[in-house]
């Protein structure tokens, strides 16, 4: 298969620069050179096929033989979820992006232990790309600014078909007649408060169970998202 590049601003036609980490990508790990094919993606639905024009000292330039534009899966899928510690969220970031999630907020709630820093957003948004690049995604996985329970609960929820991961709920059953955007939330380890839940639930959400089980925050996160991206 044919090796993937990230460019923001890839245009339809003529020629393109890769620097920084995709030109280290190109030069240093895979050793490409001129003449190879390859693919490049802006991340926002464009996609190119090009040749390796020249490899310079810092940079590599392309030439765009043939460019589409990709649309949108059909299911927006939200998920809100708290932030586990250490290098669990940007694993639970890796396998969302392989998933198909489209939006990602770190949820701050009652009960959560770690502070969803945004300081972390640029390392957490190359993650996003080398995930992309891995699996053939062409839309990024957009990681939202940190959000308090009620303001997600006020802004995000209202309007789609939304669930609350909550061991006591009923079992998880998407439905037919589940909106073209859905949106999910989990907890910190310590769970959900009763009154977030109640928060949630007043404005239409339900809350759900995935089993038996109490999963940590990333497997139920994924748990979520392959149940959205595949049913
Ligand atoms: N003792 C906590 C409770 O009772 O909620 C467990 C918290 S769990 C480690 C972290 C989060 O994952 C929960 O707040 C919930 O959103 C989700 N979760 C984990 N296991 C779940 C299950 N079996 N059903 C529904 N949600 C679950």
């Amino acid at each position: 298969m044919v090796n993937r590049f990230f460019h923001p601003q890839l245009l339809e036609s003529g020629t393109v620069v890769l620097d920084g980490l995709e030109a280290h990508h190109l030069m240093h790990v895979l050793r490409a050179s001129a003449g190879e094919h390859v693919e490049i993606f802006n991340g926002a639905g464009r996609v190119a096929q090009a040749q390796i024009l020249a490899i310079r000292k810092r940079d590599a330039e392309l030439q765009i033989l043939s460019s589409h534009h990709e649309t949108k899966p059909e299911r927006e899928i939200i998920i809100g979820t708290a932030v586990p510690k250490g290098d669990r969220f940007d694993w639970l970031i890796e396998k969302s992006t392989e998933l198909g999630v489209t939006r990602l907020i770190p949820l701050v709630t009652s009960r959560s232990v770690v502070d969803p820093r945004d300081s972390k957003l640029e390392k957490q948004r190359q993650a996003v790309i080398a995930a992309c690049k891995q699996s053939r995604r062409n839309y990024l996985l957009e990681i939202s600014h940190v959000m308090a329970w009620s303001d997600f609960v006020n802004a995000v929820l209202p309007g789609r078909s939304s669930y609350i991961a909550h061991p006591t709920g009923d079992r998880l059953k998407l439905v037919s007649g589940d909106s073209a955007s859905i949106v999910f939330a989990v907890g910190p380890e310590g769970g959900f408060k009763d009154d977030e839940v109640a928060m949630a639930i007043a404005t239409g959400a339900k809350a759900v169970s995935l089993g038996p089980c109490i999963l940590r925050i990333e497997t139920a996160v994924l748990a979520l998202a392959a149940c959205a991206s595949l049913g």
